[in-house]
Formats: C-alpha cells, structure tokens, sequence
C-alpha cells in the first residue's frame, strides 16, 4: 500500500482589491507621471507629414532605427508631393534597415499620394481620415493626432503598452484595439496622450519584456504581476 501523504492546504490567496480602482489608477498615473514628467515620442519629425511617414515606418522596428532613415529620406522628399513622385527602387534603398521594406515603401508613397489627392497635401485630424492611408491602422492614426496635433483620440497600444497594461492588471486583454477600449474605460481622457508615451518608455527602460527590473520600478507597490522579478512585499492597500 503507497504511503499516505497528509494533504497540505496552502494558504487561501488574498483576494485582490479591484484592480481597477479610481485611486489605484490615479496612484499609477501620479507614478508615471513623476518618473517621466517630459516625455514626447521617440520618433524624429518636424511637422504631422514626418511622423505619419516615420510611424508607418516603424511597425515592427525601432524608433532608433527609423531615425536612422528618416533624416536622409526627409531631405530628399521633403513633402507629400516629392515623396509620392519618388521613384520606389530609391525609397526601398533608403529604408531597406527597416524592415519589410519593399511593403513600407509602397506605403509610405501610397500615403503620400493619399495625402495629395484627397487631402490637399495636409495630414487630416481625424481617425476615419488618417485610416485611409495606407500603412496607417488605428494606432499609427492615434500616434499623429496625440503627439502632433494634441488631439487624444485614442490611446496608442503598442507592444509596451499592452504588455504593461496586463502587467499593471488594466486589462486582460492581447487584442491591441480590446485592450486599447479597456483602458479608455479607466484611464481619464486628458492623461490618454501623456499615458501613451509613459508606458512605452516604461516598458523599454523597466518593465521590459524578458526580465522586467521590479526593483528599480516606480510602480512596484501598485504591480501585481504574476512575471515580477522581485517584491517589497509590503502591503500598500492598493494593489
Ligand atoms: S513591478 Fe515589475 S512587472 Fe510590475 S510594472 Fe514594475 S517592472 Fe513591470
């Protein structure tokens, strides 16, 4: 007969407060904001045109790398006309370090040539209008109307921020556009732009997708991430 083990009860979890709190958000928003008072996007530009190309350009890269790019494709096709009219061997060879670059210069020139025959050589302010670009989804859209023209029409998830969104328990979702409905329902309208670019140089330079750094985090007390790589352990009533 096999030996009898005395069953073990573990201990009952605690029973999380609700995640998505009022001052459990509020307390994250303050932290964010504390850690990264003058944060702005990463990406290089000098007017709405640049960013919608450098945006479009940077799905599935790096800003760093865009930046790399953008300076000498600026300079060369300076405006949404010149970039339309540029031939495509020499827009592939410029961006060729991005990144499916025969499908990014085909966009980026079909957005140019959007932009002259629909929009008067202008960036349009509005979700439905930047959405008919090509290259240009939901989050592109939301990235050239937060940071150029102030408008928060939306809340650009990207990979930083859907991660630490789920990290920080906003949200259960991995679907870019759930998660990004998710948060609109809990973060307060005027912080959508700023929160945004928080997250993403959060997630970065701290909670980073391998191995995030729990103990440099501003944020630790608030996290109740199953990934954490360390705790305080102290009891802060809002987690
Ligand atoms: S405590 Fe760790 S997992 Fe939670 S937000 Fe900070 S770095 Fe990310």
């Amino acid at each position: 007969m096999a030996p009898t083990t005395k069953a073990v009860k573990k201990p009952a979890r605690k029973k999380a407060a609700n995640p998505l709190a009022h001052e459990r958000v509020a307390a994250i928003l303050d932290a964010l904001q504390k850690a990264y008072p003058n944060v702005v996007c990463a990406l290089t530009h000098r007017n709405a045109f640049e960013l919608t190309i450098a945006t479009i350009l940077s799905a599935q890269t790096t800003d760093v790398g865009v930046n790399k790019v953008t300076p000498e494709l600026f300079r060369m096709y300076p405006t949404p006309k010149k970039l339309a009219e540029a031939p495509l061997p020499e827009l592939e060879r410029i961006i060729r370090t991005t990144g499916f670059y025969r499908a990014k210069a085909k966009n980026i020139q079909g957005a140019a040539r959007v932009l002259v025959e629909k929009f008067g050589g202008k960036v349009p302010q509005t979700i439905d209008e930047l959405t008919q670009l090509p290259g240009v989804a939901r989050k592109t859209a939301n990235v050239v109307l937060g940071s150029w023209y102030g408008i928060a029409s939306g809340i650009v998830v990207d990979t930083h921020v859907g991660r630490l969104s789920r990290r920080l328990s906003l949200t259960t979702q991995t679907d870019p556009v759930k998660v990004e409905r998710d948060l609109e329902k809990v973060i307060p309208q005027d912080h959508w732009i700023q929160f945004s670019h928080e997250l993403i140089h959060h997630g970065r330079q701290v909670c980073i997708a391998r191995k995030p750094r729990c103990a440099d985090c501003s944020l630790e007390k608030l996290c109740n991430s199953a990934e954490k790589t360390w705790t305080s352990d102290q009891e802060s009533g809002l987690r």
